[in-house]
This record gives structure tokens, C-alpha cells and sequence, in this order.
């Protein structure tokens, strides 16, 4: 569990247990959404099919408030698949014999401009943790590079300490994903035997360093399928509410990665459906409303398209999940994991608006 949080995992279950239609219909409708809102309403008894339709409604409410019918686009530029670690469950882990490959700032150029042709303005970066090579200065050093042909940088790379994201937020990104993978600290190890992913502590206080260090936007999310989903939620939304009160200047941002194939043969202990994802999803945006929340491209197109009219802000078009996937090897996939939605972006943006929604690109010019 989320160690902030006071409660066992035999409390919360049979808190969930003990949860009736009142309650339920009390936190579709509270004002402000509490720890036990969000129980309330991804309970098993909020999962009945005749609460989906009101639990749609109030959160494309909460998301029309907040967001109004747009709907943010960004790409992930994978820069590196190298990695010291051993995660269990991920193709890239130090074990697997997956080709690898670091780009070089010229091929970094190159995938940006096929980026930058489909109009997207906002960009994630992502490397496996390799300390030699995934250096802060080199990291830096690419803030730096694109920080003019993007407005809005984000990492997803290796946790930091305060003083290296300070660097970092100098060097031009403002914004970091950093996924849990799991709350529960006894699987964290087994699913991280070494490497210095192992440490769960150093890995769940990175949005707290990351925040201290002034960065804008913290990405949280476990991995769903690695263990019951409805205990990691009550941890991922006490990690949150504790966020939002020790970093309050910094905006809280959700994703919920299930996993899907990859070729190491992974099995997820605990897989979720898409029914108890989109109950998720809702349910947070009930309670929290002026939150980020990212579908991931793991999911298909029906389900991306929809829940972005419910539910999510903002979404990725046409991703590439192995370095150099846009342009310098475009025909050579090493990917970290199987994406599900393979459209153009064109057709994405083509969705978006079908649904009488507008497509952002870019939120703000940066003129600092
Ligand atoms: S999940 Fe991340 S840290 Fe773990 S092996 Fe894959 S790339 Fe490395």
C-alpha cells in the first residue's frame, strides 16, 4: 500500500465489501471527491451495469469543466532502449536479448521532424535507466536542443534526485511520468530483483523530488495487471491526494497502463478488462477533475475514442515505441510494449472532431 495511507489492505477490502447503492449514489454527486468518494466508486458495487450510465455522466461533466472538449495530443520519442534493470514483465529489462540502440542527437533531429509534421507540439521523452549513457548533462543537454521546437517537454526516464531535476527543469522539461508499476512493496521486489529500480522507496517519492524541484506537470500510475486493481487505486489516489497537498503548485496527471504481450512472455497475475478500466478511469475523474488523465495507446481505438469523451484529456497519436520507430528505423520495431491503437494521426485528429471535439496541439508559447 501507498505507506502514507492508514489503512491495511484487509481494511480497504472489506471496506469495498461493505459499500451499498447510498453510498455510491452520495459520491456521484458530492462536491469535492474524498479518498472514500473514490472507493465508493470503483467498488464492486459501483461496477453493476446500471450505474455506468450516471458514472459517465458525472465525469464527462467534470471533464467538460475542466477541460471543455478538448483533448491534448503529444508523441513519445523513445531516445534509448538500453537498460540496467530486471523488471520482470518488461522487454527492454538487462536480460532480454532485444536489439538495442541509443539515438544520436542527429537522429533525435530526425525523428522530431517526422514528429513535427503530424503538427504535435508536445513531446514525451523516454530511456530505459542506464546511468552511463542516460546521463543529467546529456539529458540536459537535449532539454536544450528542443526546447525551441517544442513548447511543453516531457521526461520518462530513470528516477532523479531534487537537484538534478532542478537542472532538468532549467534545461527546459516540465513535466515527468514516473509509474509505480506496483504499490505493493513485497511483489515490487519480486517483479525488480535488481538494478536500481529495486529501491521501492527512492521510485515512489520521485513526483515529491521532481515537484520540490518546480516541475508543472507529475504523472502517476501503476501498472494494472501486476496485482487486484482496486487495492493499487486506493493507493494511486492517497499518493495523489498527498501530492496535490506537498507539491500544490504542480498539476497531477493519471495513466492507467495495462499491460499487453510482449515477447519475454510475461503474464499478468491480475489482468483488467476494459470494463474495470473504464470504471477507473471515471471514477477518478469524478473525484478528481482538474487532474490530468492520459489513455494510453495500449488500449484500441473504440475504447481511446470514447473514453476521451468521458474521461481522459489527453492521448498520444501515432507512437512509435522503439528509438528511431518515426524515422531512422521505421521499419525495425523493438518495442517495449504492444501498442493497440496504429492509426496516423491524421485519423486520430479526424476521430476527435467526428465526436464534435477540438484537437490541441500546443497549450502555451513558452516565452522564458
Ligand atoms: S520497465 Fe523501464 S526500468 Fe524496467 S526494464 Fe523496462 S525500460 Fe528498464
Amino acid at each position: 500500500m501507498f505507506p502514507k495511507l492508514k489503512f491495511t489492505e484487509a481494511q480497504i477490502r472489506d471496506y469495498y465489501a461493505r459499500v451499498t447503492p447510498d453510498m455510491v449514489r452520495a459520491s456521484l454527486s458530492a462536491e469535492h471527491g474524498s479518498f472514500f468518494d473514490l472507493l465508493n466508486l470503483v467498488s464492486p458495487e459501483a461496477a453493476r451495469p446500471e450505474y455506468r450510465a450516471p458514472l459517465r455522466e458525472a465525469s464527462m461533466r467534470a471533464r467538460r469543466r475542466y477541460y471543455g472538449k478538448t483533448v491534448s495530443i503529444f508523441a513519445p520519442l523513445y531516445i534509448s532502449n538500453t537498460c540496467v534493470n530486471s523488471c520482470r514483465y518488461c522487454d527492454f529489462n538487462i536480460h532480454h536479448h532485444a536489439e538495442r540502440k541509443i539515438l544520436t542527437p542527429e537522429e533525435i533531429d530526425l525523428e522530431c521532424a517526422a514528429i513535427r509534421k503530424n503538427g504535435i507540439d508536445s513531446l514525451l521523452i523516454v530511456a530505459g535507466e542506464d546511468p552511463k549513457h542516460m546521463t543529467v548533462d546529456y539529458l540536459c543537454e537535449i532539454g536544450r536542443r528542443l526546447k525551441d521546437r517544442f513548447s511543453c517537454l516531457s521526461l520518462e526516464v530513470a528516477p532523479q534526485d531534487e537537484d538534478a531535476y532542478r537542472k532538468l527543469f532549467d534545461a527546459g522539461f516540465e513535466s515527468l511520468i514516473c509509474f509505480q508499476e506496483t504499490y505493493e512493496k513485497g511483489l515490487y521486489q519480486y517483479l525488480h530483483p535488481a538494478g536500481p529500480k529495486s529501491v521501492y522507496e527512492y521510485r515512489l517519492w520521485t513526483q515529491l523530488r521532481a515537484g520540490k524541484a518546480g516541475f508543472r506537470t507529475l504523472g502517476v500510475a501503476f501498472l494494472l495487471g501486476l496485482a487486484p486493481w482496486r487495492i493499487e487505486a486506493a493507493s494511486l489516489a492517497a499518493h495523489a491526494f498527498y501530492l496535490m497537498k506537498e507539491c500544490w503548485q504542480s498539476r497531477i496527471q493519471f495513466a492507467f497502463p495495462r499491460i499487453t504481450p510482449v515477447s519475454g512472455g510475461f503474464t499478468p497475475e491480475h489482468p483488467v478488462d476494459e470494463n474495470d478500466l473504464e470504471l477507473m478511469m471515471l471514477a477518478f475523474r469524478i473525484v478528481f477533475p482538474e487532474c490530468g488523465m492520459t489513455v494510453s495507446t495500449r488500449e484500441d481505438p473504440a475504447f481511446r475514442d470514447a473514453i476521451v469523451q468521458t474521461a481522459a484529456d489527453n492521448m498520444s497519436a501515432g507512437s512509435r515505441v522503439t528509438p528511431g520507430g518515426y524515422a531512422v528505423l521505421a521499419d525495425r520495431d523493438v518495442a517495449q510494449f504492444t501498442l493497440n491503437d496504429s492509426r496516423e494521426p491524421a485519423e486520430i485528429y479526424q476521430a476527435i472532431r467526428r465526436n464534435h471535439q477540438e484537437v490541441v496541439l500546443k497549450n502555451w508559447d513558452n516565452r522564458i
